[in-house]
């Protein structure tokens, strides 16, 4: 099975984060023990000498610029990640946090006030859609939805009072890209409107928003960034003013990530480069295989020149990412039949990991929603979405094309 990229290849001088730079990014020379990893500073609090000491600190004149007071203030173990995935992100810093969810609520919060307004693309992620329509909205911070990457009607919808445009690249699960450097010159055109980017799907070494003018980048670090289905984090990069104030509410709101978590991140980013240059491959090689088989009806991949947003993707993307998305031939049943066959593949609702997972939407993330409904959020039935692991590229294939 060829893995090679598409004829329209993307431009290898895309800005993007580089092996070299996951393992030593952002990373400091200099340890306690001479230690070449980071430990692990599993602490809840910090001390302090006598008064003194405490009230130097508290003056803003302790000679450790680093030092810290309390464990929902600051760690150096998490210090150290958001560090690095500010290098990989190209952004001047980053703020860590215990989901993706909290790093998606805590910046959307930190940038909005009653009397706001926010606008989001249609096909945004459920839950970032729920958070800013039925929470949000009880703050009085109203709210659109905008077509899929449409930049004409995303411009016609930013009012006077708006303050955010959200959006995902590529999208969950149909896995569009939306062309980040016109929807960073529609938001720019408007005083005061800043954008966010949900890039987990994409992660710094296929994609890396800033470089496009985007304000904010925020993952899902339980993805692709920590990588191997243990731990739950998210992560929110940009420039310091922004990164600031996101910081400022996560120290109110407290949903801080774990030292041992952000350990773990440490060390699966480390690998993000080699999982990610496997992953985009098998995903390409899958998608070409099922593009075109009779049990198929559709394929999503944005590296697959049928792809809507195919174009954007090549322009944008250095690789295309480990998620492809497909329509089983015959429906519902059928598709369930496809993922009981899949037997390299365990069924799970996450993605970006070191193991292939699959899953059916409308019988997993959506699955208390009617046929009709499904047809409204424009789930098809007969949707599987298949995360490729790091396993063997024909390996991976195979298991697929058997259980068609
Ligand atoms: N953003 C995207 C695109 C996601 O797919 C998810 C989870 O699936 C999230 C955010 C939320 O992340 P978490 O599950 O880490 O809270």
């Amino acid at each position: 099975m060829s893995t090679d990229r598409p004829s329209s290849a993307p431009p290898s001088s895309l800005p993007v984060a580089s092996k070299t730079d996951c393992v030593h990014a952002g990373e400091s020379r200099s340890r306690p023990s001479h230690a070449l990893t980071a430990g692990i500073a599993q602490t809840a609090t910090y001390t302090f000498d006598d008064s003194s000491d405490l009230e130097r600190y508290m003056r803003g004149e302790d000679i450790d610029p680093e030092r810290e007071e309390y464990g929902r203030y600051g760690n150096p173990t998490v210090r150290e990640v958001e560090r690095r995935l500010a290098a990989l992100e190209g952004t001047d810093d980053a703020v860590l946090f215990s989901s993706g969810m909290a790093a998606v609520t805590t910046a959307i919060l930190a940038l909005t006030k009653a009397g706001d307004h926010v606008v989001l693309f249609r096909d945004c992620y459920r839950r970032t859609r729920q958070f800013v329509a039925g929470t949000l909205s009880r703050f009085a911070v109203t709210s659109s939805l905008v077509s899929p990457g449409d930049l004409g009607e995303l411009s016609r919808t930013i009012q006077s009072n708006t303050k955010l445009v959200i959006s995902e690249s590529p999208t969950n699960p149909y896995l569009s890209c939306i062309d980040l450097s016109a929807l960073s010159s529609v938001v720019k055109a408007h005083r005061g409107v800043k954008s966010i980017i949900d890039a987990t799907f994409a992660t710094p070494v296929n994609c890396r928003p800033a470089t496009f003018g985007i304000d904010l980048v925020v993952h899902s670090a339980t993805k692709y960034l920590a990588g191997h289905n243990d731990v739950l984090a998210g992560v929110v990069a940009g420039p310091q003013h922004l990164v600031s104030l996101v910081r400022d509410l996560r120290h109110v709101l407290g949903a801080v990530c774990d030292p041992h978590a952000a350990f773990l991140i440490a060390r699966g980013v480390k690998t993000l480069g080699l999982r990610i240059e496997r992953q985009n491959a098998t995903a390409l090689a899958v998608a070409r295989a099922l593009e075109g088989h009779s049990a198929v009806a559709r394929v999503f991949y944005p590296g697959l020149e049928s792809h809507p947003s195919h174009q954007i993707a090549v322009a944008q993307m250095a690789g295309f990412g480990g998620v492809v998305s497909f329509v089983v031939a015959g429906g519902r049943e059928a598709a369930s039949k496809v993922v009981d066959r899949c037997k390299l593949a365990r069924i799970a609702p996450s993605l970006g990991g070191v193991e292939t997972l699959i899953e059916q939407p409308a019988i997993m993330s959506y699955s208390e929603l009617s046929g009709e409904e499904l047809a409204r959020v424009g789930i098809d039935p007969a949707l599987i979405r298949l995360s490729v692991g790091i396993e063997e590229t024909a390996d991976v294939v195979e298991s697929v094309l058997a259980a068609l």
